[in-house]
């Protein structure tokens, strides 16, 4: 049964995830700031800019002049953005924008930002790593909501009850979310890549540090305040349990729509293999905040191709605008700079490559 769905999202709309607009401001903000600093010096008191610029946003955006706007919020100066990695994913990228984007350029560029993709024999062996302690309880599963860019499984957050520790965490880390990324067609979807294979699709289940932060949207945004599983999706068997989920779709086909969704445990979407690989990186969707301890399984799980065409035929529009497809919502590769990744596991390639002469004589 549909729950009132206005009220839910006036609600949901304070609750969630930063939204685009969000990084335009913020983008804009800095832009302004920034040359203000250099000329007034870095002692001023900015929040009364930003006050100002909060203003000016939303009267540009409730007058008619709303491409004034749009040029007030992104200046020609900025440089493109210097991200994207020659791979399939790039290639293959849907190149008209989701209005998610809009801004993207004015994020300033970051020195961790994903996704990433892994390449198999440069990530390290770290034998400290221990197993990831996954322990979710169902029945904090509260609904599906279609938010214009993914579909989201929401979970209640305010106590201990759906968490994950040990691997990489320091601290327990709580289920907040878990949404995906899918290709227009089975050839790519994927947000991280290994070794340059695209999957279909991947599952972010998103957690936060609830030791060291009061809420999610704080946690968000600071280093260490996030915790993402990502689990790659592959065409094979049909998902018995994602299927439970799939059914859902029809009910949120547009942007902002939801439905109920009680007593669900995503570890179901988990593959069984306990092996990841782990790397520090950033939100993949504006403000794109280097916050995330990033824990990729290795071991993808199966779909069948029908269930991923269920996921298509979502759209990112609302009801009477014109129709958009929700496909494609993947941010391309970024750059791995200065970072390493670890594996739980050790690599079976390695060890392979020195047990068989044949492959050294190759070389
Ligand atoms: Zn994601």
């Amino acid at each position: 049964m549909k729950p009132d769905v206005g009220l839910d999202l006036m609600t949901l709309r304070s609750q969630l995830e930063p939204k685009p607009r969000v990084g335009c401001l913020t983008g804009c903000a800095i832009q302004v700031i920034t040359f203000l600093q250099a000329i007034w010096g870095p002692e001023q008191d900015f929040r009364l800019i930003m006050v100002v610029m909060s203003s000016l946003r939303a009267i540009l955006q409730a007058s008619p002049c709303r491409s004034l706007w749009r040029r007030f919020q992104i200046p020609t100066f900025m440089p493109a953005r210097p991200c994207s990695l020659y791979t399939c994913t790039y290639k293959t990228r849907n190149r008209a924008l989701h209005p998610l984007w809009e801004s993207v350029d004015l994020v300033p560029v970051g020195e961790r930002q994903s996704p990433i993709n892994i390449r198999w024999r440069d990530s390290v062996f770290d034998p400290a790593l221990k197993p990831l302690t996954v322990s979710y309880d169902p029945t904090t599963c509260l609904h599906v909501w279609n938010n214009g860019y993914s579909f989201l499984v929401e979970f209640e957050d305010s106590t201990d009850k759906s968490v994950i520790k040990g691997g990489p965490l320091e601290d327990n880390y709580r289920l907040k979310q878990f949404h995906f990324h899918w290709g227009a067609i089975d050839a790519w979807g994927s947000e991280h890549t290994v070794d340059s294979k695209c999957y279909p699709a991947e599952l972010h289940l998103v957690h936060w540090n609830a030791v060291k932060f009061e809420n999610f949207e704080d946690a968000a945004l600071e280093e260490h305040g996030l915790a993402v599983i990502g689990v790659f999706l592959k065409l094979g068997k049909h998902h018995q349990e994602l299927q439970k989920l799939v059914d859902t779709l029809p009910s949120i086909k547009h942007k902002d729509t939801l439905v109920e969704f009680g007593s669900f445990d995503p570890s179901c979407l988990m593959p069984a293999c306990p092996d990841y690989w782990t790397y520090s990186g950033s939100l993949t969707t504006p403000p794109l905040s280097e916050s995330v301890t990033w824990i990729i399984k290795k071991q993808p799980v199966e779909v069948d191709h029908d269930q991923l065409e269920q996921f298509r035929t979502l759209l990112f529009t609302s009801e009477g605008e014109k129709e958009k497809r929700m496909v494609d919502n993947f941010r391309p590769l970024q750059p791995l700079m200065n970072r390493t990744v670890r594996s739980s596991f050790r690599h079976d390639y390695v060890l392979n490559y020195k047990r068989n002469p044949s492959l050294q004589l190759a070389k």
